[in-house]
């Protein structure tokens, strides 16, 4: 177990996480080098681009460019994606932003750790979990301290099942759970839900928008962990299309040991690159 780890996950828990992609086709060089890949999801693939209400694959939102000067004031400088009318939530892989800004999601939870809070409060680091009711049970006091860290939670199910392989009762029952477990801890209603690998189609986003939640949010980055989690030497970062990171892009994270490492080599390449990291409830309207 990490030092820093709060507590490991119980000896049930893993066998329900994960939802990690499985296989990434990275390039690159040297653990603080210019990695670039394609994002090659084995078990997300087919679901990323299954996304029925629409007859053809779900695209980024918009195109995404960076600005030379920010503007005046952070009101005007914030894009807020208006609510999907329903009754199906919004799929969102990037988001249109006037800074140099991407995101930092984090999924699942069952390695918290202190280090990554210290992070946060020193960097004020705007981070975003979608966790799993399962892993944010075992450890509710570390999570408030998350929030007040300048974290928001946001929703991952209950035990992080394929959803488009459940019946629709199921589905909402598993959406529904884990939003009211965030709101009974946290006091606030999530805003979006990240389903487990990727996956969703019409029924996923028919139910996220009947429990309240109407967006979903994927990835269009991500710092894949290794067999041995974040603890390998080789970091890198991986993007859609194997270009470096540009604003907008939602970079996907696990609560896994070594987290605190793999953020701070995250938190490098940003520095290099001139990008810093923006808090993403503040993007959507409910
Ligand atoms: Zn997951």
């Amino acid at each position: 177990m990490q030092a820093d780890a709060v507590k490991g996950p119980s000896s049930s828990g893993r066998q329900t996480t994960d939802g990690r992609p499985r296989r990434w086709a990275l390039a690159g060089t040297g653990r603080f080098g210019t990695w670039t890949g394609l994002l090659a999801l084995s078990a997300g693939a087919a679901f990323l681009t299954s996304c029925a209400p629409a007859a053809s694959p779900p695209r980024p939102l918009a195109t995404v460019r960076s600005v030379a000067a920010p503007p005046p004031s952070v009101a005007s400088s914030v894009y807020r994606l208006a609510p999907p009318a329903g009754p199906f939530s919004r799929a969102v892989y990037s988001l249109p932003v006037r800074r140099r800004e991407v995101f930092i999601t984090i999924d699942d939870g069952w390695y918290p750790s202190r280090r990554v809070l210290g992070l946060m409060r020193r960097r004020h680091l705007p981070l975003t979990a979608f966790l799993l009711e399962r892993a944010m049970q075992e450890h509710p006091r570390y999570w408030k301290a998350f929030v007040v860290a300048g974290g928001n939670i946001q929703d991952h199910t209950v035990t992080h099942p394929v959803l488009t392989r459940l019946p629709y009762s199921q589905i909402l029952a598993q959406v529904k759970g884990q939003a009211a477990a965030i709101r009974t801890l946290t006091g606030r209603r999530p805003l979006l839900l990240r389903p487990p690998y990727g996956a969703y189609d019409a029924a996923v986003l028919r139910a996220s928008y009947a429990a309240g939640i109407p967006y979903v949010v994927l990835w269009t980055a991500s710092v894949p962990p290794g067999p041995d989690g974040y603890r390998g030497e080789r970091l890198g970062i991986a993007t859609r299309d194997g270009k470096p990171l540009r604003p907008g892009e939602i970079i996907l994270m696990h609560w896994d040991p070594g987290l605190y490492g793999a953020l701070r080599y995250l938190l490098s390449v940003l520095h290099r690159d001139g990008l810093t990291v923006g808090n993403l409830p503040d993007h959507f309207t409910r």
